[in-house]
Order: C-alpha cells, then sequence, then structure tokens
C-alpha cells in the first residue's frame, strides 16, 4: 500500500514586511499576486491566467518565505512540498502524490473557506529535470502529472490555483515546464547586497537582547555572500555565544565569534559534498 505523506497545510502568517532586502523580487511576487486578487479583470481584458512562478537562486535567500508571504498576501491556503518528496522506487506513485497534492490544495481552500490555494513546491529541479527519453521514467511520469495539473488550472474555476516553485539550478529544468501556461514568470531572488543584508540583521535582532556595543552596518559589511539563512544564523550563534559567556546582553564580540563560526560552517558543507 501506498504510504500517505503527511503534508503540512498552513495558513501563512509570514508578511512581507518579515523578509528583508529583496525589494524587487517582494514587488515582482506582489505583482503576480494580482492575478489571483483581480482575477474578474483579468478575465475580462482576456488575459491568460498566470499559473506558474518560478523563484530562482541560490539557497537561503528567502523563496519559501516569499511563497508564504504571497500566500498571506492573497488570503490563500498554502501548501507545500519538496521535489524530492516525490522521488520513489516504483513507477507511478510520484505521479500519484502529484495528483494528491492539487487534489488537497484544492479540498483545503474548500474547508478553510478561502477562495484561492497557493502550491509551493521546493527543488522542482528533482522532478522537473531535462527528460532523456526513458533513462529515469519514474520522474518523467512525475513531471508529466505536474504538467498534467497545471493545464488543468482554469480561469472559472473555485479555488483559484497558482503553482510556485524553487529552485537553484534552473538551466537544468525542463523547457516543457518553462513553456506558456506553466511557469511561465520568473522571478530572481538573489544574495542579498549590504543593505538587504543589514535590513535582514535588523528583522533577526528585533526579539534579542543587544548591547549598546553593537553595530549592525559593520556586521552587514563584514558578511559579504552571505545569504538570508546564514544571517539569521549569525543572530542566534550570536545569542548563543553570549550566553554561554554567561552575558544578559549579545555583544558586538559575540556576533563576530558568530561570524566566523558560520563562514566556517559553510565551507565545511561545501566541502563535505563535494
Ligand atoms: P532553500 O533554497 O534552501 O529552500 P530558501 O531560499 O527557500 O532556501 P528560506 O527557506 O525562505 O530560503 O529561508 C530560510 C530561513 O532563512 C528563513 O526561515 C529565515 O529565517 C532566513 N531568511 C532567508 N532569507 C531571508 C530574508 N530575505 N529575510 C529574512 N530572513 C531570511
Amino acid at each position: 500500500a501506498e504510504k500517505k505523506t503527511k503534508r503540512a497545510v498552513v495558513t501563512s502568517k509570514i508578511s512581507f514586511d518579515e523578509i528583508g532586502g529583496q525589494d524587487r523580487a517582494k514587488q515582482e511576487i506582489i505583482e503576480a499576486m494580482d492575478f489571483l486578487i483581480k482575477h474578474e479583470e483579468i478575465k475580462k481584458m482576456g488575459i491568460r491566467p498566470l499559473k506558474g512562478i518560478l523563484l530562482t537562486g541560490p539557497p537561503g535567500t528567502g523563496k519559501t518565505l516569499l511563497a508564504k508571504a504571497a500566500a498571506h498576501y492573497t488570503d490563500s491556503v498554502f501548501i507545500a512540498a519538496s521535489g524530492s518528496e516525490f522521488v520513489e522506487m516504483y513507477v507511478g506513485v510520484g505521479a500519484s502524490r502529484i495528483r494528491d497534492l492539487f487534489k488537497d490544495a484544492r479540498s483545503r481552500a474548500h474547508k478553510e473557506g478561502k477562495e484561492s490555494a497557493i502550491v509551493f513546491i521546493d527543488e522542482i529541479d528533482v522532478i522537473g529535470g531535462k527528460r532523456d527519453g526513458g533513462q529515469h521514467k519514474e520522474y518523467d511520469q512525475t513531471l508529466n502529472q505536474l504538467l498534467t495539473e497545471m493545464d488543468g488550472i482554469h480561469t472559472g474555476e473555485s479555488p483559484r490555483i497558482m503553482v510556485i516553485a524553487a529552485t537553484n539550478r534552473k538551466e537544468i529544468l525542463d523547457p516543457a515546464l518553462l513553456r506558456p501556461g506553466r511557469f511561465d514568470r520568473h522571478i530572481q531572488v538573489d544574495l542579498p547586497d549590504k543593505k538587504g543584508r543589514r535590513h535582514i540583521l535588523s528583522i533577526h535582532a528585533a526579539n534579542k537582547p543587544l548591547a549598546d556595543d553593537v553595530d549592525l552596518d559593520k556586521i552587514a559589511e563584514e558578511t559579504y555572500r552571505f545569504s538570508g539563512a546564514m544571517l539569521e544564523s549569525v543572530m542566534n550563534e550570536g545569542a548563543i555565544y553570549a550566553m554561554r559567556d554567561g552575558s544578559e546582553l549579545i555583544e558586538q564580540k559575540h556576533l563576530a565569534l558568530a561570524i566566523d563560526k558560520v563562514m566556517l560552517g559553510e565551507q565545511t558543507d561545501r566541502e563535505t559534498t563535494r
């Protein structure tokens, strides 16, 4: 018997204010959400509904956060899955899980009285890699099912469905996924610049007791190429160093140690996955 994956369905409480930097990506995703909100107008204008948005960019930059904020913004049900969930030994299981995912989205929206549902698929490249004619049959069926589901989304239906997918390997995606009516809107989510890093640091500092000597500008300066996830770790590790030190406040020196730790962790990660 097929094991049913338990899926976390949440009504997202994440707002765009909790996402630091990424001004352009936020703007673009808000614009795309108008397709869900202003659906009547869109229909009147004869505009084809937007079904799929692809978020691309390095790990930990806030792609999942953006999708959650989009769900909150549009008052949609949010259902998340990851490409790796659909990979199974037995042919057909992946495809049937895709079917369940969309079924779930629709029934949850009904149950919770929402007019729309956002289906988020992280690591879309795991199932959406280029099809190579027979080599990976299981993946082919899974991908085909996803395409079928997306082709089946139509304007008049209730709830309205929008699929948001994320990847950090856009170049390996099967072109069939990127065709009009599928993931035809792409939003780049890059590593934050200094201003973005400062913003992200301040978001994650908000619930923490900082000493007067803490200089978030300086930390933003010293964390070149850090992702949002790494910056969140810096603030968290800094708090841990302070606690170990018996200090009630997080000082600049604790955060300096945390930067080194996060940087080193990132390097070891890279070496072990090589
Ligand atoms: P992955 O590609 O690894 O799935 P992702 O781009 O989806 O990563 P998220 O899961 O959204 O990244 O981010 C992970 C965590 O990092 C968030 O829960 C948050 O704590 C922090 N974070 C990442 N980006 C930002 C940001 N722009 N602003 C604030 N926090 C961020």
